[in-house]
This record gives C-alpha cells, structure tokens and sequence, in this order.
C-alpha cells in the first residue's frame, strides 16, 4: 500500500470514528457510564429535543453507573397530548432493570419488590440532575421524567 493510500485509509477510519462518537454522545457525558440501548431504543432516544437529550443522557449515564439497565424507554411515541412535554421531545418514560437483574415497571416489580421504593430512589436521582419526577404528580406517574 502506498503512503497516499495509507493515510487516505486512516482517515476514513478517523471519520467513521467520529460519527460513530457523535452517535454515542447522547447518552454519554464526563466520562459517565454509557447506558447501552437497543437500535429501537436508540431510534425513540433521537426524537428528544437537543436539551432533552443532554439532560435525560446524564440521567441514563447516572443510572448506568448505579448498575440500572435500559428495560424500555418511550419519548414522543404515539398516543401522547398534542403540545405536551413528550410532543416537545422534553420527557421520556421508563421500564429498568434493578442493579439486581428485576425488571422495574410502573406499577411492579418482577420477583415482588415494591415498586414505589425503587421508583422514588430512581425519581430523587432525576430531581438532582434537576429533571421533574412524575411521582410528584397528584396522580403519580412513576416512570415519567420531563424537562
Ligand atoms: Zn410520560
């Protein structure tokens, strides 16, 4: 291989490096864990809002280093209000696993944990990266996180 080539090569890999980087910088931040996501969750991650995603990717890379897993996150899907929060790309809603391996939903937790204790360690978590916390709600909403 000639040296023109060789650098051409190089930076080809260079770039695709720093696409792939760009693609990553959602849900990293300072150096956090990353919170690893499926390509469908990745796809529902891009609808957010530019600030949505800085301050939900700090969440997830908070709860990453807690030992928390991705279960299910939904951003602006279908069926949320016109004009809302979620429409805005401004609030996301979550199923986790549990530092434990158990699946944290709403309302439940598989294997019979409660669910309002490991959602209000979750929710005071998000309060401190100053994201509003669903279970404040006068009808609570555990897994919904907003900006
Ligand atoms: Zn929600």
């Amino acid at each position: 291989m000639k040296g023109k080539e060789l650098l051409l090569l190089t930076l080809g890999i260079m770039a695709v490096g720093l696409v792939a980087g760009a693609g990553m910088d959602a849900s990293s931040t300072n150096g956090q864990a990353q919170m690893p996501m499926t390509a469908d969750q990745q796809a529902r991650w891009a609808k957010l809002s530019a600030t949505g995603k800085q301050k939900f990717g700090r969440f997830l890379a908070a709860l990453a280093g807690a030992g928390y897993r991705l279960a299910w996150i939904e951003t602006v899907g279908t069926g949320h209000v016109p004009g809302s929060r979620h429409d805005k790309g401004n609030a996301i809603d979550l199923n986790l696993f549990l530092p434990n391996g158990a699946r944290l939903n709403k309302y439940w937790v598989e294997g019979g944990q409660d669910a309002g204790t490991e959602w209000n360690k979750v929710g005071l978590l998000a309060e401190s990266l100053g994201i509003r916390w669903g279970g404040r709600f006068s009808t609570p909403d555990p897994n919904h996180f907003d900006i």
